[in-house]
């Protein structure tokens, strides 16, 4: 066995007798940084407004919250909350008010169709939904179907839905001063010791290596140990390097763009960086103009960003408009960032610091990142492993790979997620004697650096939203012109990948394609609608629709995605020299 550790020291002191908001709002580590400024100023804000909340604030919101949501529903161990939301200072209030009750948070696409929703909150037997006014009519139909009576819905926000004519909806805000008002109803939830390691903080959704999107259940202590893991490797707190070597400093403002519903969001923008002492900026949705006006108006000190962003803060024009220069950190993460693209977001903003985070859902999040003693990370590097983890890499042939070769990575982090909630299947093709297998294909070389070189398992990254071939699949089976199909991604500047479909047609369809180019563009764009009509956008057949007379399968009848991904690639080349 040849197995690869970290570089930058043990693994801190993990406590596992705390639940998130216990660690976050109540108690004290000794890699927390002590003289902690959010706790007189702002701890998290609406960067349209600017209102937001100290932390004695978001305690007083977090139990007021709890007491209500306890007092009306008896909302207690292990019922899943689920959230329905874009971004949103309230988020993290009802995420803590769910952990105090021992309640589980299940956050959903607020894109997401009703169809995509009620799939979720099926899946994860959702008593309870949180949905803002902006996707509240989805929100109400989803429920609907799912069996959550109406009145169980509460709104994020005090904005009354469009279209929407019944004035007696519930808020948050009047659950906080509801639950103010009311003597005390809940008792905390409190862990004994190792408790933390077993006890489910979150159900976030991730299609693994194969399948449709599955329930990836999260534990406390996963959650605690991947912020501290985070701290440890950027020097939250160390006294033993200055300050001007200490990544995060507490006094920082970071801007929060990244969705809340992705561990990306969750973890790494909010928790880990709320830990590390950072006032969180929250920007309810990605616009690009938005956020720099917002990095200027608030001094932003860290963003955390996926590739496509960074694409646009290469080209769009209206970044020469901005002050940029508080900015200190870029963290990329949830999808590859090339050197190439690397290079170009460093020679815009020459002073920062950029480097790269790598993780899953599964791994609660991160497995690498840019080390700090390098201002800009090894270029398509996604950084180095994290205190903690033990890092193998199974070659092709089986065998264990060293410093320089290339195989699919496998580790062993105590941020590791329980399993696929419900799915026994998928939790041991995946999480094996408490290793977990990536799906990824990486090289570690001599100096440590990971590269991550190319995606065994299925799934294709848009934006760095995940899609599931399997989900797109099952989908266009069910129409009248496809009678096989295999989705694969194709490279796209952009997004990273879009999806496309190699369909063989049904009789049907092969009747309209014989009559012509019109009968072909017909029979391509009813099989991109019907997607589109279902599916939320980054799924969308951005990558188009080929026909073939068949889909290669091996003798088990399994689809040889890896091939007509390859097919797929040589093919859009091809068009492109066109
Ligand atoms: P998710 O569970 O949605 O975070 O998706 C995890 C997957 O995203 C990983 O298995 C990788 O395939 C991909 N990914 C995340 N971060 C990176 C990165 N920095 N470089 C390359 N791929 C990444």
């Amino acid at each position: 066995v040849f197995e690869f550790h970290s570089q930058h020291g043990p693994l801190p002191y993990v406590p596992d007798d705390v639940t998130v908001v216990q660690f976050l709002l109540d108690s004290y580590h000794p890699n927390r940084p002590s003289c902690h400024p959010p706790m007189i100023s702002k701890w998290i804000v609406d960067d349209d407004t600017g209102c937001g909340f100290t932390h004695d604030q978001v305690q007083t919101r977090v139990d007021g919250l709890a007491n209500a949501i306890k007092a009306r529903w008896n909302i207690g161990e292990d019922d899943v909350v689920a959230m329905f939301s874009p971004n949103h200072v309230d988020y993290t209030i009802t995420i803590w008010a769910a952990h105090r009750l021992g309640a589980i948070i299940s956050p959903a696409n607020p894109s997401f169709s009703v169809d995509e929703l009620v799939y979720q909150l099926n899946t994860t037997k959702a008593s309870l939904l949180f949905a803002h006014s902006s996707v509240y009519k989805v929100a109400l139909e989803a429920a609907k179907v799912s069996g959550i009576p109406a009145d169980r819905i509460v709104l994020i926000d005090a904005a009354q839905p469009n279209g929407v004519v019944d004035k007696s909806l519930l808020t948050i805000e009047q659950l906080v001063s509801e639950g103010a008002k009311l003597p005390l109803r809940f008792t905390e939830k409190k862990l004994r010791s190792g408790e933390g390691k077993t006890k489910v903080a979150f159900l976030i959704f991730s299609s693994g290596t194969t399948g449709r999107p599955k329930a990836v259940a999260i534990a406390h202590y996963a959650l605690i140990a991947n912020t501290l893991q985070m701290a440890a490797i950027s020097r939250v707190n160390d006294s033993s390097v200055p300050r001007s070597e200490q990544r995060f400093r507490p006094g920082d403002v970071s801007l929060l763009v990244v969705p809340l519903y992705h561990i990306y969001g969750i973890l790494i923008n909010l928790h880990f960086q709320l830990f590390a002492g950072c006032t969180i900026i929250i920007t309810q949705k990605f616009q690009f103009t938005v956020m720099l006006g917002n990095i200027s108006r608030y001094r932003i000190n860290n963003l955390f960003l996926v590739p496509p962003m960074v694409v646009m803060i290469c080209k769009h024009p209206a970044v020469k408009q901005f002050d940029l220069s508080s900015i200190r950190n870029i963290m990329i993460g949830a999808a590859p960032l090339s050197g190439e693209l690397t290079k170009q977001l460093v020679n815009v903003l020459p002073e920062v610091s950029v480097f790269q985070g790598y993780g899953l859902t599964e791994t609660s999040c991160s497995i690498t990142m840019g080390p700090t003693d390098k201002r800009i990370g090894t270029l398509g590097s996604a950084g180095q492993i994290l205190p903690g983890i033990v890092a193998r890499i199974i070659k092709a042939d089986g065998t264990f790979g060293r410093h320089g070769e290339q195989g699919e990575l496998v580790v062993w982090t105590p941020a590791s997620a329980l399993c696929y909630s419900n799915n026994e299947q998928a939790t041991k093709e995946t999480f094996v004697n408490g290793w977990i297998r990536t799906g990824d294909e990486v090289v570690i070389d001599k100096n440590h650096d990971v590269f991550v070189v190319d995606r065994l398992k299925e799934i294709m990254k848009v934006r760095g939203f995940q899609v599931a071939p399997a989900e797109l699949e099952g989908h266009l089976l069910d129409h009248l012109y496809v009678t096989d199909v295999c989705v694969v991604g194709v490279p796209d500047e952009f997004n990273g990948e879009v999806p496309m479909a190699f369909v063989v047609p049904s009789s049907k369809a092969k009747q309209l394609i014989k009559t012509g180019p019109q009968g072909v563009s017909e029979v391509k764009k009813a099989i991109c609608k019907h997607v589109s009509d279902a599916k939320v956008a980054y799924k969308h057949l951005a990558g188009g629709v080929e026909f073939v007379d068949s889909i290669p399968k091996n003798p088990s009848g399994k689809l040889l995605r890896r091939f007509m991904r390859d097919q797929a690639k040589v093919l859009k080349e091809q068009q492109a020299k066109k």
